[in-house]
C-alpha cells in the first residue's frame, strides 16, 4: 500500500490539535508524525509522544546532519521540524502520516509529495474567538499570546494554497467534515 500524507495547518488556537486527536482516535490507519521542537515542554506534554523536545544546539546539529524533511523557526528562537525517520517509520507500518505543521512547513511538504498529500487548513471563526480560545487554554503568557495572534493574521492569508479549509466554529461539525474528506482521500488508489 502507498502511504499518504495528511497535512494540518492552522493559526495557533483554531482547534487543530483537538480535531486531529479526534481523527486519530477514529481512523486506525492514521498515525501522527511526532515533530522535533526546541520550545519548552508544556504541562501535560510528554517527550516522544507530543514532540521530540530538543535543545536549540541539538536541533541545529540535526539540521546539519540532514535529518529533516522540513524545518522552520516558527517563532523567534523556537525551531520545529519533521524528521525523515518519522515518515519512514509510519509508512513502514503501512499507515498514513498525519502532520501538524505551520503554514510554511505544510506547503513545503505538499510541494515535495504532490498528489500523495492532502493539505487541510483549520480556520477559527474569527481572530477574537481565536484569542479567547488561547486565553482559555491557559498555556500562553501575554507575550506568547501576542506572538501567536500576530502570526495567525499572517497565516490566514495562505488558505488559497490548501486543498481544504475547515472553519472550526462547531467542533462536531468540523470533525465530521474533516473525517469525510480524509476517508475519501485515503481510499483513493
Ligand atoms: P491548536 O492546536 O489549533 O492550537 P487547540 O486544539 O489546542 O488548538 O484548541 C485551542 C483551544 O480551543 C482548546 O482549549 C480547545 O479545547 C478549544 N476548542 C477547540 N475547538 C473549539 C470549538 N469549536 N469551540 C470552542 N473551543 C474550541
Ligand atoms: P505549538 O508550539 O503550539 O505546539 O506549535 C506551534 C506551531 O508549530 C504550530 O503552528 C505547529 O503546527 C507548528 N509545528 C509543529 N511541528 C512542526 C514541524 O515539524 N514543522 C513545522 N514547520 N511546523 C511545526
Amino acid at each position: 500500500m502507498n502511504g499518504k500524507l495528511l497535512i494540518f495547518s492552522a493559526p495557533s488556537g483554531s482547534g487543530k490539535t483537538t480535531i486531529v486527536k479526534r481523527l486519530l482516535g477514529q481512523i486506525p490507519e492514521l498515525e501522527f508524525s511526532i515533530s522535533a521542537c526546541s520550545r519548552p515542554k508544556r504541562e501535560g506534554e510528554v517527550n516522544g509522544r507530543d514532540y521530540h523536545f530538543l535543545s536549540v544546539d541539538e536541533f541545529k546539529k540535526r539540521i546539519e546532519n540532514d535529518e529533516f524533511v522540513e524545518w522552520e523557526e516558527v517563532y523567534p528562537g523556537s525551531f520545529y521540524g519533521t524528521l525523515k525517520s518519522e515518515v519512514e517509520r509510519i509508512w513502514q507500518k503501512g499507515h498514513h502520516v498525519v502532520f501538524d505543521v505551520d503554514v510554511k512547513g505544510g506547503l513545503n511538504i505538499k510541494r515535495l509529495y504532490g498528489q500523495r498529500a492532502l493539505a487541510i487548513f483549520v480556520m477559527p471563526p474569527s481572530i477574537e474567538e481565536l484569542q479567547k480560545r488561547l486565553e482559555l487554554r491557559g498555556t500562553e503568557t501575554p507575550e506568547t499570546l501576542a506572538k501567536r495572534v500576530g502570526k495567525a493574521r499572517e497565516e490566514m492569508g495562505y488558505t488559497k494554497d490548501y486543498d481544504l479549509v475547515i472553519v472550526n466554529d462547531n467542533l462536531d461539525k468540523a470533525v465530521a467534515e474533516t473525517m469525510e474528506t480524509v476517508q475519501r482521500f485515503i481510499q483513493q488508489p
